[in-house]
């Protein structure tokens, strides 16, 4: 894969894409955001407790001038019913999943085992499990 323009490992403040007026540029510096491919840990809340999940995709737009990126809610939302058939699951997302720090003899392992923790880089505003699944 070619080198991420955007770093993962870098901590970042996150915005939901509904939550700003315009979600094509940042809310703190008005930057135009750019799409990259990163992995994510959703958090999603059942009824009965909260499960995390491992996703991929080019649904945060990232902003070149500051650790800021912004989450398209409705394609986040998307992912989340295509593990949970349950529409009144709330979801987050808890931070960009760092897969470049993962050792090479360890790649080929399942993550989340003891010896081989997810590589989770939080976002600086942890956010909460608030968001609904439409
Ligand atoms: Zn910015």
């Amino acid at each position: 894969m070619a080198p991420k323009k955007y770093k993962s490992s870098i901590p970042r403040q996150m915005y939901w894409s509904t939550d700003l007026k315009n979600s094509k540029i940042c809310p703190k510096c008005n930057s135009l955001l750019e799409n990259e491919y990163h992995s994510y840990l959703l958090l999603v809340k059942t009824e009965k407790d909260v499960e995390s999940f491992m996703v991929g995709n080019d649904k945060g737009y990232f902003c070149p001038n500051c650790a800021v990126v912004v989450l398209d809610k409705d394609e986040f939302g998307k992912m989340v019913l295509g593990f949970h058939d349950v529409s009144s699951s709330k979801f987050t997302v808890a931070g960009i999943v760092d897969l470049d720090t993962i050792p090479e003899d360890k790649k080929n392992k399942l993550l989340g085992d003891d010896d081989n923790p997810i590589p989770l880089v939080s976002f600086t505003n942890y956010p909460n499990l608030s968001g609904d699944v439409n």
